[in-house]
């Protein structure tokens, strides 16, 4: 990851899969961010052990703190330990990284997988956006990052997945007929690119990532991509966002993607 602006970072989902191997790319690489946040549902629990390993051998970087990102209650007890961990400091990266698939096509999908899916993968990065804003705010105006050099700006980056490219869905579809899924995907775009509008006058980008097909419980075994490839694309085309990248969708390559 280039060095820039990007100095405190908070990753949400990320006791597992993508998101457990961002926090540890971001913590072992050469410049890396002075503050690790990785957020987890449940630190103590048997499916965060990888995250605590790591936070213990990155103790000065990494700090685990509990995060549903579901869960209003628990987003505000996150931005009250990230506050006091910060001080007069400021976040200058959050990748919304949680999310969930329940597959299935019409007859198999109901209210319920909807809606689940949709609070998840909607709902959650809304929620945990808004309510670290005034954390980026802050890194917006720090000196350089109005300088629009790539990866100067504070940015939120929304996990998002080429099945939710309403155009593309004709060459999709039938490999992956997930409704809940596309149709959360497809929203979180939309709220990407809301995000975006509003958050231009903040000098803070909103981009949403795809990070390619990936050998992760919910990718699957027979993913092509592994967690230590996709993790690093996605790094390397975040350090090089600028306001052209804001509100679009691109993969873990830096392609474009119809939305
Ligand atoms: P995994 O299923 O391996 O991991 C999902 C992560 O999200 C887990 O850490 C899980 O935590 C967390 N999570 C789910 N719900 C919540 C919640 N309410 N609050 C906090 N954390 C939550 O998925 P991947 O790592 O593969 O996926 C990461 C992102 O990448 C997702 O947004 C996914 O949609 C996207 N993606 C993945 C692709 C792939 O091929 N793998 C392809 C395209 C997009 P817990 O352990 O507590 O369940």
């Amino acid at each position: 990851m280039n060095p820039g602006i990007y100095n405190s970072v908070l990753v949400t989902g990320s006791n597992r899969g993508i998101g457990l191997e961002l926090v540890r790319q971001l913590a072992e690489s050469a410049t890396s961010p002075s503050q690790i946040f990785a957020g987890c549902r449940d630190p103590g629990g048997p499916r965060s052990k990888a995250l605590q390993d790591l936070a213990q051998k990155h103790s000065n970087l990494i700090t685990v703190i509990t995060l549903d990102t579901t869960d209003p209650v628990s987003i505000k007890e996150a931005f009250q330990v990230v506050g006091r961990k910060l001080g007069d400091g400021s976040l200058s990266l959050l990748i919304n990284n949680a999310g969930m698939n329940i597959p299935g096509n019409l007859q198999q999908t109901g209210m319920k997988e909807m809606v689940d899916v949709y609070t998840t993968n909607v709902v959650g990065p809304m929620l945990v956006a808004k309510e670290f804003l005034p954390y980026m705010q802050r890194a917006s105006a720090l000196p350089g990052s109005r300088t629009g050099k790539a990866g100067s700006k504070p940015a939120i980056i929304n996990v998002s997945t080429l099945f939710s490219s309403i155009e593309k869905c004709h060459e999709t579809f039938s490999e992956a007929p997930m409704y809940p899924y596309r149709t959360s995907k497809a929203a979180l775009n939309m709220l990407t690119r809301c995000m975006a509008e509003e958050l231009k006058k903040d000098g803070i980008l909103v981009t949403a990532l795809h990070p390619g097909w990936v050998k992760t419980d919910m990718g699957g075994p027979q993913a092509p991509l592994t967690v230590v490839d996709s993790a690093s694309g996605m790094l390397r085309v975040i350090s090089s966002l600028t306001s052209e990248h804001s509100g679009t969708l691109l993969d873990w390559e830096g392609k474009g993607i119809p939305c």
